[in-house]
């Protein structure tokens, strides 16, 4: 029997024949991007890079599109207190996302599917999306969290769905058992700053608010509810992912009234 040989969608697994191949027939591309930052006692620091890179690369497999590297380091500044957060500003992190997706248009890719791991860097996001639209590149951003508030709202309780939290730790273990260690999980009711009252935005650190680097309740986690979470998260990236590689650029990037 012939080995039937599987679609490479990785580009750096690709040669760059290969990725010629891929330019030519396609103009839609994913990347992921995280940050590198503490995730309470119990989680790896890599944690929302880790989680980005898998949802991002299980969908490129199921829709046949291209996925990039994961984008390792984000704007997480306010985690610095906690070792071993490594960030950057969020003008670095945002010049180097948009200069990627310039270096894929290049190509010829119209169309970009950022999946972001990490809350911190939405902000960044946007204001890329925006400056690719004017240059006729279409920029859409995925939160895995965002799809829970919609889809699955019960399956945590409030208080275990904060940083580093029960959902987020959960989908860890279904990801990377072997970087998590549960013995060291904690529950931590996240305190208020003294001088905060209501309407009052402050510039405050993660560490500002818990001492383990937890927000709310962590031993709960469970691998069969971070598998529910993942692959609801995959599914409607898929979904979109789909839709947007059968549209048209010209139906995305408006023109002027007439
Ligand atoms: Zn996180």
């Amino acid at each position: 029997m012939k080995e039937v040989k599987t679609l490479k969608v990785k580009l750096h697994e690709m040669s760059w024949i290969e990725a010629k191949g891929y330019f030519k027939r396609n103009d839609t591309a994913i990347i992921p991007v995280g940050s590198n930052e503490q995730h309470g006692p119990q989680n790896p620091l890599g944690t929302d890079h880790l989680i980005a890179k898998a949802i991002a690369e299980e969908t490129a497999k199921r829709t046949a599109v291209l996925c990039l590297q994961v984008v390792p380091f984000g704007v997480s500044s306010h985690h610095k207190q906690f070792w071993g957060t490594v960030y950057i500003l969020p003008k670095t992190f945002k010049n180097y996302v948009k200069e990627t997706c310039l270096a894929l248009n290049y190509y010829g890719v119209r169309k970009i599917v950022i999946v972001n791991g990490h809350g911190g860097n939405r902000c960044a996001l946007v204001e890329v999306a925006r400056e690719l639209k004017e240059k006729g590149v279409f920029v859409s951003i995925f939160q895995w969290w965002s799809v829970m508030d919609k889809l699955s709202p019960n399956l945590f309780k409030p208080e275990e769905r904060g940083h580093a939290a029960a959902e987020e730790t959960s989908v860890n273990l279904a990801l990377h058992p072997q970087i998590v260690d549960m013995n060291k999980a904690v529950d931590e009711e996240p305190r208020k700053h003294s001088v905060q009252t209501e309407g009052v935005t402050l510039p405050l650190d993660t560490v500002d608010h818990t001492s383990s680097g937890v927000f709310g309740k962590s031993t709960t986690a469970s691998a069969e509810k971070g598998k529910r979470i993942f692959e609801t998260a995959v599914d409607e990236l898929v979904k979109h992912v789909s839709l947007l590689k059968e549209t048209k650029i010209e139906d995305l990037i408006s023109e002027p009234k007439v």
